[in-house]
């Protein structure tokens, strides 16, 4: 007999099942920047990036039920909320993005991406980097490094050490250290060329999210760009996690002034609805739909399509982009504030309102500290606030609340973390 939900839940789903925190969390109900649990304690989400523009928004809400009441169906009949959609969301692009694949979630996009690269170009060799996540379908997991080792799997991914200034590669500074990153991807599509492979494309998160949030070394992204497209490859950015204001911006690919020829939608795109697609080049995008047949069941229904626009509506309608970027600006003042108080802060990283915060034992030797990040995770759990953390040493603190969040939320959130802070000082928790 399974009596409590965790275990009926482990019976069913199997212990491994990923859920976070050693005692589990039910959330009951969720308003702006706040959750419930089960007991009516509130929390701070400074986790959850799906309910972009806050959790339940009524605007959301009402579109979802209003679509919900009046019809929902497949794709291949006309119905305005998918062309009116589209329209609007690719108006936030670059001209040459004008065609949309919508999908159901970030893996299905990934996966078309990769598709697209290969079919166009006929070849099958993807870069990526060797601290990643893209999703989770059978091809999007050759690219899973992060959970692998840092290695790609099977021969037809090839992963590169992900730009780092904090931990620079060989310990290099400056533009020797863009050239030998510049380098490493030069390497590779030669590699891919020489063999029977072929180079398809390269598929980085414009951040480098899932990778730390690493400040990039100048002018990388741009000499990326150009080797990927002198070698007739696609240049393929995942903004699943960067995307729709995440970085103060609507496209992080904005910040670097490259332009690709996929962009990977998913998470916030419905606010917590299962809405995701890819944005592309015109013509390669015709060129695709030319030779294959890709039909996807769920994607682009009128309700998904509501949805989607109710977001991006309530993005503009309450400036969150510039929200975000104020927010953000003083919340990442105030982190670097902090690190000047506690020698365990390592280095504070991000924009708009997405931060790492990466945490040693000391500073001159960088050595991670994960023991910290758990601990700290985990207080501020007791403590009504929701972090999490990531990295390849698990050391770094990731905070990526919904871009509602208020400068009051920032100072909840700054009082808790100097609280904790406090205590991994005075405890020695290293
Ligand atoms: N791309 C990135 C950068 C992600 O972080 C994730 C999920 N964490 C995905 C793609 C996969 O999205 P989904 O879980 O919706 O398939």
């Amino acid at each position: 007999m399974k009596n409590t939900l965790l275990e009926r839940r482990n019976h069913l789903l199997g212990e491994h099942a990923p859920l976070f925190y050693d005692k589990p969390l039910t959330l009951i109900k969720g308003e702006g920047v706040w959750l419930s649990d089960a007991e009516g304690k509130r929390y701070l989400d400074v986790y959850n990036n799906v309910p972009n523009v806050g959790h339940c928004h009524p605007h959301v809400v009402e579109a979802l039920q209003r679509q919900a009441s009046q019809i929902n169906v497949h794709s291949r009949y006309l119905h305005p909320a998918l062309v009116e959609y589209g329209e609007q969301l690719t108006a936030s692009f670059d001209p040459k993005l004008s065609m949309l694949f919508p999908t159901c979630s970030g893996s299905e996009a990934n996966e078309l991406a990769l598709r697209m690269a290969r079919q166009h170009t006929g070849n099958m060799g993807i870069i990526c980097s060797n601290a990643t996540y893209h999703g989770n379908t059978a091809a999007v997991d050759e690219l899973a490094t992060l959970f692998n080792g840092g290695e790609a799997k099977g021969p037809n991914v090839k992963a590169v050490n992900y730009p780092d200034s904090y931990r620079p590669l060989n310990g290099l500074r400056g533009e020797a250290l863009t050239q030998a990153y510049v380098q490493q991807i030069k390497n590779t599509i030669a590699e891919f060329q020489d063999s029977d492979i072929g180079f398809a494309g390269l598929l980085f998160c414009p951040i480098f999210a899932n990778e730390g949030l690493p400040d990039v070394p100048e002018h990388y992204m741009k000499q990326v760009a150009k080797l990927v497209r002198d070698a007739g490859g696609l240049l393929i950015f995942d903004e699943v996690q960067s995307g729709f204001g995440r970085t103060g911006d609507m496209w992080a690919f904005q910040h670097i002034d490259v332009v690709p020829d996929i962009v990977v939608l998913g998470k916030p795109m419905g606010n917590g609805h299962p809405l995701a697609g890819l944005v592309c080049d015109q013509a390669l995008g015709k060129e695709f739909r030319s030779q294959v047949m890709y039909f996807n069941t769920f994607a682009g229904n009128p309700v998904s399509c509501a949805v989607g626009k109710a977001v991006l509506d309530v993005i503009e309608n309450e400036n969150l982009l510039e929200n975000c970027r104020n927010v953000g600006g003083y919340l990442k003042q105030q982190l670097q504030q902090l690190s000047s108080h506690y020698e365990v802060i390592g280095d504070v990283r991000g924009s708009g309102l997405f931060f790492g915060v990466e945490l040693v034992k000391d500073r001159n030797n960088k050595t991670p500290s994960a023991l910290a990040a758990a601990h700290i995770v985990n207080r501020m759990k007791d403590r009504g606030v929701l972090i999490s953390k990531i990295g390849v040493h698990d050391n770094i603190l990731k905070m990526r609340p919904p871009i509602c969040f208020g400068r009051e939320h920032a100072d909840i959130l700054l009082n808790e973390l100097g609280q904790v802070l406090n205590e991994v000082s005075r405890e020695g928790l290293l």
